[in-house]
């Protein structure tokens, strides 16, 4: 009898299941099936898992700290669907860029729950934001600010801010994604006065209200040590300006972060650990510096969307380098998902059409496009795979699709969202003709 190995539950949506002929389900629709209808490279997503992670979140928080909100961090993956179901599991949306602004505004997604990030917002992305009223702009550099006061200014509002501040706490994760230290473009620093000088700037425009500050430290974040650090730097901070400048904290976020169990030998927390550690030491600070709760904000985006979503590839080629070692090629790769070339993301890869045949070999599976360093997954124990097998890649919803290119002139892939048996297209696979598009040349 097929089944999955009860050590890659953790990294596969709940839902995931196996068919007596081996075949691998996600929310009841058959991988084999799905890769039939829609073609492969397929990005499939499980309704039932981004939901009930959604409430998990929203009910961790919630149930320690009343006055918080889960905002789900738009960049990890953004369609007009998930923007819709974010705003049903009354999530909080973050967006970086006018592009997934317009996604959220497109669907009528609430937009005074919505806050802009970004360390390069442009003049014209100011004021789509300000002109649609979103609920904050987190103010990240001194150009901004001036920029947001004048913009403000002429669409005659009082724009609610947040000020990033960079806590130069150290979140232990790849470099290319840490974002809280001293050396980071992100947010203003602390020492050095730039991060005071901002709050200073911000609460005497007429045309900003500054609600409070924020903080991002990177990810993935195992541990939930760097949160409390943050939270005691940070609220420290908070504690100086109210003196020194009647600074109010209404609101407060230390951002988002929360890992992802990506492979079977590295777990990550729980949403009740997060939220315990955060709200824990959230209150201990604020205790300690005698300031009242202000709101909490907590910004999750892979934690939320990453488990959720499974790549489904088909195999072609194999080369054995005997002593060396053996690729096995996929039709998809770094155009899809760029991670684990980017910071050498890790993955587990499952023969989604033989969940019944037991490993037999050692292989690295590679992607199609020109660079030896795309590569989705080294050193993963499979069957003996032959081409047309079905490979998937769980934990593949989170930053994969939302950074895809057309790299090599490929096609991004479709998605689809799977509930009960159901396979709902969500996203066409793209064609040349789309492409060739916006290519105006005329011969
Ligand atoms: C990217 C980002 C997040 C979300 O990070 P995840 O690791 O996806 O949870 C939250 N807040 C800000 C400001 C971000 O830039």
């Amino acid at each position: 009898m097929a089944e999955i190995d009860p050590q890659l539950v953790p990294v596969l949506p709940r839902t995931a299941a196996a068919t007596a002929a081996g075949h691998l389900t996600l929310g009841g629709c058959d991988a084999v099936d799905l890769a039939a209808e829609f073609g492969t490279p397929l990005y499939v997503f499980d309704d039932e898992e981004i939901r009930a992670t959604c409430r998990a979140y929203r009910q961790a928080f919630a149930s320690r700290y009343e006055n918080s909100e889960v905002v789900y961090a738009s960049k990890a993956y953004l369609g007009r669907w998930l923007a819709a179901l974010m705003d049903e599991e009354g999530m909080g949306l973050d967006v970086v860029s006018g592009g997934e602004l317009a996604v959220a505004h497109s669907v009528g997604f609430p937009l005074e729950r919505v806050l802009f990030h970004g360390n390069n917002k442009s003049e014209q992305e100011l004021r789509e934001a300000v002109e649609a009223d979103i609920g904050r702009i987190v103010i990240d550099n001194f150009l901004e600010l001036s920029t947001l006061e004048r913009v403000a200014a002429e669409a005659g509002r009082t724009q609610r801010v947040l000020v990033r501040v960079s806590p130069n706490v150290d979140a232990h994760t790849h470099v290319k994604t840490t974002t809280g230290v001293r050396d980071t473009k992100f947010g203003f620093a602390i020492d050095g006065g730039d991060a005071e000088e901002a709050v200073r700037l911000a609460m005497n425009s007429p045309h900003l209200e500054l609600m409070g500050l924020h903080c991002h430290l990177g990810s993935p974040i195992y541990d939930v040590e760097p949160y409390v650090l943050a939270n005691e730097v940070m609220i420290a901070f908070a504690k100086e300006m109210s003196d020194r400048h009647g600074l109010e904290l209404r609101e407060y976020s230390p951002g988002g972060g929360f890992a992802m169990q990506y492979v079977r030998d590295r777990p990550a927390p729980a949403p009740d650990d997060y939220a315990e550690a955060v709200v824990g030491s959230l209150r201990k600070a604020l205790d300690s510096e005698g300031l009242p709760e202000p709101r909490l904000t907590v910004e999750p985006g892979r934690s939320i969307i990453a488990r959720a979503g499974v790549a489904l590839y088909t195999v072609g080629a194999r080369k054995a380098m005997p002593g060396v070692r053996t690729y096995v090629s996929v039709d998809g790769g770094m155009a899809d998902n760029i991670r684990p070339a980017m910071y050498d993301a890790a993955y587990e890869a499952i023969a989604a059409n033989r969940l019944g045949d037991a490993p037999k070999e050692t292989v690295t599976i590679a992607g199609k496009y020109c660079e030896s360093g795309d590569v989705l997954v080294r050193d993963v124990e499979l069957p003996r795979l032959a081409a047309g097998d079905l490979l998937a890649l769980p934990g593949s919803g989170a930053y994969c699709l939302s950074m895809a290119s057309n790299y090599n002139h490929a096609p991004r892939p479709a998605v689809v969202l799977v509930r009960d048996g159901e396979a709902t297209l969500v996203r066409r696979r793209e064609t040349y003709a789309d492409m060739m598009r916006t290519d105006v040349w005329e011969d």
